[in-house]
Order: C-alpha cells, then structure tokens, then sequence
C-alpha cells in the first residue's frame, strides 16, 4: 500500500474514532459520525477539485511547482514524471524525424507523403524543384498539383505493382518514374525518378543496335550473291565448293540475326500505338502450318490446326504472323521426325488463347523463366545447329506486349512444350473476317 493512502486511512480512522467518541458523550454517536464523514467526504472532493486544476493547468504548461500532501501528492509525483518521460520522447522523436527529413531532403529523388484522403503531408527539397511545391500546398490534394491525366488515373487506381514514367509538364524533355508506396493506414509515399538520362541512353542502345543491323544488310546481301554466284562455277574443286557452301550457311545465319535484329528493333522503337485491324486467325495459321511443312523439309511432323479458328484478332498483321510462325517454327526446329504438332484456337469468357503444342525435346522447368530473353537458349548448340537465333521468343514477347497479351509457357523435358498466348477478350471479334 502507498504512504499517501496510508496517511488518508489514517486520517479516516482518526474522524471515525473521534466523531465516534465525542457524539458517545453527548449519546448522539451516530449523528456526530455522519456529520464528520460527510465533512470528510467534502474534504475529498476538495482535494480532487484542486488535483484537477492542477492536472488542466500543467497540460497547459507543464506541471506547477505546487505540493500537495498524502495520495493526491503521489498521483502529482506520478504525472510530473510521466510528463518528463513524455519531454523526453518528443525531443528524441523530433530529432528522429528531423534526421529523417535531412536524409531525405538530401535524395536526388523527389519525395512526397499523403495522407489517406491524398492530401500533400510532406515533400523533400527534390520535390519542390520538380514541381514547385509552395507551403500553401500543404494540405491539398495532391492530384491539383500534378495534373497530368495519366498520374491521376494511376494514382487513382490504387495499383502500383509497376511504375508510372511520365514526361515532365514543366520541363520539356525530362522524363520522370513515378513508384507509389502505400503504408499506414491509407497513406501513400510517392517516389518520382528522373530518367531522363537512362531513357537517353536506352535509345542510343536501340539506335546504335537497329543502325548496325541496316548497315550490315546490304553488305551481307553482296557477299551472300558472290557466294552463290561463285558456288555454280563448274570448275569449282570439292574442297572449295564445301568452304562456299559453309560461307553459304553462315552467311544465311547471319541474315537471319540481322533480320531478327531488325524486328525486334523495330518492335521497341516503334512506340507508336498499334492502328489494329481485324486480323484473321483462320488464313494466318494455315499460312504458317503449310510454311512450317516446308521447313521441316525432308523431315516429317504432323502438323494440325484445331478449336474454333474462325475469329479475328485486333491487331497488326505482319506482327501476329511473325510471332505464331517463330512459336510453330520452334515446334518444328525441337521435335523429332513424325512429331506431333497442334496449334489450337480456344475461346474463353475472358481470352482468347492461340497455342502451339508439341511433342517434342522438352525444356527444364529452371530454364523456362529465362527463355524469352534475348539469346537465351537452353542448348546452344542444337540452337545454333537448327539455325536459331536466340530471339524468336523475345520476338514473340514483344509482339504480344504490343496486343496487350500474355506467352504462357508449360513444357514436360522429353514429352513436348505448349506456348499460349493469351488474348484479352477485347480484342476478339467473333465475326470471320475475310
Ligand atoms: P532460337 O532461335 O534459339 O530457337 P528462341 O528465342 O526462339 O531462340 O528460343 C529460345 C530457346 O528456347 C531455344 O534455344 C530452345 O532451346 C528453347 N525452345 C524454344 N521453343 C522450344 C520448343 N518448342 N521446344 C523445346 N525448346 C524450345
């Protein structure tokens, strides 16, 4: 039990005992013992009203200096020094906080916090250059700041798994990454990088890869002629005749890689929105099973087209044509002789999905997430045997980016692979386009 609770039982027994004595001499005990409790009672309220001054006023400014004696002068004691501890913390948690803001205020990436109804909390040093912050802004909606349509959309949306790159409204050229953090309960940390300079020089890459890949077309298509030309000579020794036909296929590899090349290239350059057009599945797919029939030359595969081909797909000829045929190319290139091929056309409430199934090599589970990766190839030298160029299926990949599609690749080792890609439904038409 504490002291001051002591002194106030005592002082309670002391009333009690001496009300009780005094009204047993005037033979009134009980009405002097209720006078002297109420009087008590009174006392306590007192004391409590006094304590409760004290509390309002030392919330105000900090607890006075005044004491007070028995239980009311430990509850005293305790507040003061909860109030100290809680000095404490505030001066250390203000320190924190400003070290934060110091670190952050030092990034080279801008730096803004809303809170849950997206109203601006907070922004660093980097911030306020991009975008011109002013302290007024505090407190407002972060969407009237950065009016960009496309930001508000995103920011709107609450889905942030993949960033948002934006051209600067107030500096032309600039080009800025916008990662949207949420945390707590509803707020948002906004991260916005400048990439201005890796865009720069992601294009000179592109350019410098599509430059080289024109320039050595023409010079690849003289000495492919020579070749071929030369190889008729009738006076050709066996020795020479071999050397030109080996000039002959490694000059027919090299204008496949360049040919690649070139697609891919133009593939990621052209950021140009696609001008769809319906696109008829039914023509494009038996183009390509009687052009795989011709690949497979002397060697025979069972080639078939099944499910409900008759739809036309929102999008661009030349490219759809270019990604199925490197899929049904593939599946011809990796399956034995009298292997079975199917490339199939199912229609779902959500997709439209166009696979290639074989029977073919097969492929590790472990290589599979890699495989659209430029020059990624699970053997490199059956790939290369087979005139592989390693960026078939980066082709594809592009190509189904471009229509808003999806590769899904399953494959058993020794029993076959399946390549789908999926279509949104969006654009499917279901009417047969001639
Ligand atoms: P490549 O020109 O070498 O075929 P791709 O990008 O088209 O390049 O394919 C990458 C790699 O994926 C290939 O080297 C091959 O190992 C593997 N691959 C692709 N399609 C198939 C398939 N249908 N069956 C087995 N392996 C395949």
């Amino acid at each position: 039990m504490s002291r001051g609770l002591k002194t106030e039982l005592r002082w309670l027994a002391f009333v009690t005992i001496t009300s009780f004595v005094i009204g047993f001499s005037f033979d009134a005990e009980f009405v002097w013992l209720s006078i002297a409790l109420f009087l008590f009672i009174i006392w306590l309220l007192y004391r409590t009203a006094q304590l409760e001054s004290w509390a309002a006023q030392a919330r105000r400014s900090g607890p006075p200096g005044d004491d007070f004696g028995g239980i009311w002068g430990e509850i005293a004691d305790d507040i003061r020094l909860l109030s100290r501890r809680y000095e404490k913390d505030k001066v250390r948690l203000q320190a924190v906080v400003t070290r934060v803001q110091e670190m952050t205020s030092a990034l080279a990436d801008a730096v803004i916090l809303v809170d849950s109804r997206a109203n601006i909390e907070w922004w660093n040093r980097s911030s306020q250059d991009l975008f011109n912050f002013q302290d007024i802004d505090r407190g407002h909606k972060l969407v009237n700041i950065i009016r960009n349509p496309r930001f508000i959309n995103y920011f709107e949306t609450q889905s942030y798994s993949s960033p948002l790159e934006l051209e600067s409204l107030r500096n032309e050229g600039q080009h800025l990454e916008f990662h949207v953090h949420p945390f707590g309960q509803g707020e948002r940390l906004i991260v916005i990088r400048d990439v201005t300079r890796v865009n720069l020089l992601e294009q000179m890459r592109k350019d410098f890869v599509s430059n080289v890949s024109h320039e050595l077309r023409t010079p690849l298509t003289v000495i492919k002629g020579y070749i071929e030309t030369l190889i008729d000579a009738p006076d050709l020794s066996k020795t020479l005749r071999n050397a030109f036909n080996q000039m002959l296929q490694q000059s027919d590899r090299m204008t496949a890689l360049v040919n690649d090349l070139i697609t891919l290239s133009r593939l990621e350059t052209d950021q140009t929105e696609l001008k769809p057009k319906p696109v008829a599945l039914s023509p494009l797919l038996e183009t390509i099973v009687s052009d795989a029939q011709a690949l497979g030359g002397k060697i025979h595969h069972q080639i078939t087209l099944s499910g409900d081909a008759g739809v036309s797909i929102l999008g661009n000829n030349q490219e759809l044509h270019s990604a199925f045929s490197n899929l049904t190319f593939n599946a011809v290139k990796y399956s034995p002789e009298g292997g079975g091929i199917d490339i199939s056309v199912t229609q779902t409430e959500e997709a439209c999905i166009v696979s290639v199934t074989d029977s073919g090599l097969g492929i590790d589970p472990k290589h599979i997430p890699r495989l659209t990766e430029r020059f990624y190839r699970v053997d490199d030298s059956r790939s290369t045997a087979l005139g592989g160029t390693g960026l078939g299926l980066a082709i594809v990949k592009h190509v189904l980016a471009r229509h808003d599609a999806e590769l899904k690749i399953t494959s058993h080792l020794g029993k076959g692979s399946s390549f789908s890609c999926y279509f949104p439904i969006e654009r499917i038409l279901r009417e047969k386009v001639a």
